[in-house]
C-alpha cells in the first residue's frame, strides 16, 4: 500500500505565510485554511455614513453597506473590534458575491470592507468588488495594510478608496502590539498612493505608547515625502478595550498630536472625540 500524503497549502496573502496541513487547516487569521472556509462568511453587515470608514475626501455623504470577515491577520492587544476580529464563536452568514452586490447597491451608494481585515477575504473581494463596480458603485477598503505585495496589487485594481492605519512609527509597537510589522505596512500605504485609489491613512492614538514627539513628526514627514501632504489623516482618540486597560486618551493629547502632523500636512482630522 503507498504512503498517503498529507494534504499540504500555503498561503501567500499576508508575512505570516501559514502552512495549512489537515491537522492544522486554519491559518492564524482564523479566516483562511484548506477549502477557503471563510469565503463570503459575514460577521457583520450595516449601512454607514463613508465619513464612519473613515473616508473623509471622497464621495462624501454617501452611505456604504460595510462588512467583515470572523478573524484577523493581527492579534492588536487594544482591538476596537476584537468581538469578531479574535473570537472563533461569532455568528457568520455565508452571502454569494452577486447578493451581497444587489444589496449593497439596493441599499447605499456601495460596499466597504472593513470591522476586521479585509485583505484576507482576497478571493471573495476579488469575485464580489467588479459586481459593485459594474453598478456604478464605490468599493472601500478599510485595512491594516498587513499584507504581501502580489495580492495588495491585485486588490487595488477592483477597489477605489483606502484607509489603511499607521499604528506607529515603531517596529517594536507593531511586534509586541500587534503582531506584524511597520516595513510591510508601509510598503502598502506606498503602493496604494502610487495608485489610482484614493488613499487616507488613520492613527490611532494610545498614551505611552505611539504619542511620542519625535516619531510623529518622524511619520509625518514620511507621509509627506511618500504620499503627499494632502493625504488625509485621521488621529482617533483610543478607548480601553479587550486586552489593553490604560485609560482612554486625553482630548488635549489629541489636539496636540493633531497640530504635529499639522506641521507637515494639510488635511489631518481628530476621531472619536
Ligand atoms: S492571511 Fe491568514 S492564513 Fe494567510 S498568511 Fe496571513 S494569517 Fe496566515
Amino acid at each position: 500500500m503507498g504512503k498517503v500524503t498529507e494534504r499540504k497549502e500555503q498561503c501567500n496573502i499576508c508575512p505570516h505565510a501559514c502552512i495549512f496541513t489537515e491537522k492544522h487547516p486554519l491559518g492564524r487569521c482564523r479566516v483562511r485554511g484548506l477549502g477557503n472556509p471563510g469565503y463570503g462568511m459575514c460577521a457583520a453587515l450595516a449601512v454607514d455614513p463613508i465619513e464612519k470608514k473613515p473616508i473623509k475626501d471622497f464621495h462624501r455623504g454617501a452611505t456604504v453597506l460595510s462588512t467583515g470577515p470572523n478573524g484577523c491577520n493581527l492579534t492588536c492587544l487594544n482591538c476596537q473590534n476584537w468581538h469578531i476580529s479574535q473570537q472563533k464563536s461569532t455568528a457568520v452568514q455565508f452571502i454569494s458575491p452577486a447578493n451581497l452586490a444587489a444589496i449593497a447597491m439596493e441599499k447605499s451608494e456601495g460596499l466597504a470592507f472593513t470591522y476586521t481585515e479585509p485583505t484576507i477575504w482576497y478571493e471573495y473581494i476579488m469575485d464580489t468588488a467588479p459586481l459593485v463596480r459594474k453598478k456604478n458603485g464605490i468599493v472601500i477598503m478599510v485595512s491594516n495594510g498587513y499584507v504581501n505585495r502580489e495580492p495588495l496589487r491585485d486588490l487595488i485594481t477592483v477597489t477605489d478608496a483606502w484607509n489603511i492605519d499607521l499604528k506607529a512609527w515603531s517596529n517594536e509597537f507593531y511586534r509586541k502590539i500587534c503582531g506584524g510589522d511597520l516595513r510591510t505596512v508601509k510598503n502598502s500605504i506606498e503602493m496604494v498612493a502610487a495608485s489610482d485609489c484614493h488613499l487616507e491613512l488613520t492613527w490611532l492614538l494610545i498614551p505611552g505608547h505611539n504619542d511620542d514627539p519625535c516619531q510623529i513628526t518622524d511619520a509625518a514627514k514620511w507621509i509627506k515625502a511618500t504620499t503627499g501632504e494632502n493625504t488625509p489623516l485621521h488621529v482617533s482618540r483610543y478607548f480601553p478595550m479587550y486586552r489593553m486597560n490604560i485609560p482612554a486618551t486625553p482630548v488635549p493629547l489629541v489636539n496636540r498630536t493633531v497640530e504635529l502632523f499639522r506641521e507637515y500636512l494639510k488635511n489631518v482630522y481628530s476621531g472619536n472625540v
